[in-house]
């Protein structure tokens, strides 16, 4: 079978989808996950990021990676190529929580969901 991909455009308020991931509660998840935002940015307003996750081959270290809007735009676009459901419905803008939340963060970090 012969198979195509097509790249759906969506446009999303940048400040919107930062504060819905970084107010979506990632504190909560299962796995260490903390944020330090540089001068400037809060978690409302999209700016640089310090993001630190635990590391998923080694529990006590932490891994720790600077992001900005555009890794958070890509992270989230890849979930959505993905299809990516959370709790039982496909995730949007409307419905982030912890683990919507963790997830963009971990895919901006690895590239791929890590944690389960
Ligand atoms: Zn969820």
């Amino acid at each position: 079978m012969t198979t195509i991909t097509i790249t759906v455009p969506v446009v999303i308020e940048a400040d919107r989808l930062w504060s819905e991931v970084f107010g979506g509660g990632y504190e909560y998840a299962p796995a260490v996950c903390r944020v330090k935002f540089d001068h400037g940015t809060t978690w409302e307003k999209a700016g640089v990021a310090q993001v630190f996750i635990e590391n998923p081959e080694n529990d006590m270290a932490l891994v720790d990676r600077r992001v900005v809007i555009d890794d958070i735009a890509e992270a989230y676009g890849k979930l959505l190529a993905m299809g990516y459901h959370h709790c039982g419905a496909p995730l949007d803008l409307d419905s982030f929580d912890s683990c919507a939340s963790f997830d963009v963060l971990q895919m901006a970090v690895f590239g791929e969901l890590v944690f389960a």
